[in-house]
């Protein structure tokens, strides 16, 4: 599957000089975002997952609908004040700003094996954040799955010790 004909980069957004990779075209495309699914679930299903973390917004697009096909549940990772009960969190910086991201305490237990899932690894702190998140609640990430890598902004070495999945890289 040619999964770049259906990304559609956007010049200077959100900001001057970001070349933003808009995934809607794929995720418009059944076929296309099937077969994107696909690839992932088959990925995450020799690692005997119990969960799958994503964080908001775009971690649960990619996340649920595998969450769904390997029958396994579906965490979300989002920005503070958005969970309703006690949560954890974690400081992380953005390519284009800076935030805090949160989990809720009980949602990983220990020794759960997790599948973390994004869109897009850029500079690669919210994947470091959110696997911050799992191991702080004792989970064991087992691998990590994104659309798209913008190897210029070297995310991957966050994720050395990790094994990750990525179905585009733009160089
Ligand atoms: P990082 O934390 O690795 O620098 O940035 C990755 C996060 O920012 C992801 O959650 C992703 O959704 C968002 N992001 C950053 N740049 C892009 C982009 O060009 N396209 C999309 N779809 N998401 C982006």
């Amino acid at each position: 599957m040619n999964y770049k004909e259906h990304i559609t980069i956007v010049e200077n957004w959100p900001k001057e000089g970001v070349q933003f990779k808009d995934i809607t075209p794929l995720m418009a495309n059944g076929e296309v975002f099937k077969a994107a699914v696909d690839d992932i679930a088959t990925f995450a299903k020799e690692k005997e997952i119990d969960l799958i973390v994503g964080p908001e917004a775009r971690g649960f697009i990619i996340g649920c609908p595998v969450a769904y096909k390997l029958e396994v549940g579906f965490i979300p990772v989002r920005k503070e004040g958005k969970l309703p009960r006690e949560v954890v969190k974690v400081d992380y910086g953005l390519e284009y700003g800076e935030n805090v991201l949160t989990v809720h305490k009980d949602a990983v237990k220990k020794g759960q094996r997790v599948l973390i899932t994004d869109d897009l690894l850029a500079t690669g702190g919210t994947i470091e954040a959110t696997i911050k998140l799992v191991e702080q609640l004792g989970g064991i990430v087992v691998g990590c799955a994104f659309l798209i890598e913008l190897g210029y902004l070297n995310g991957m070495s966050k994720l050395k010790e990790y094994d990750v999945l990525t179905l585009m890289k733009y160089e």
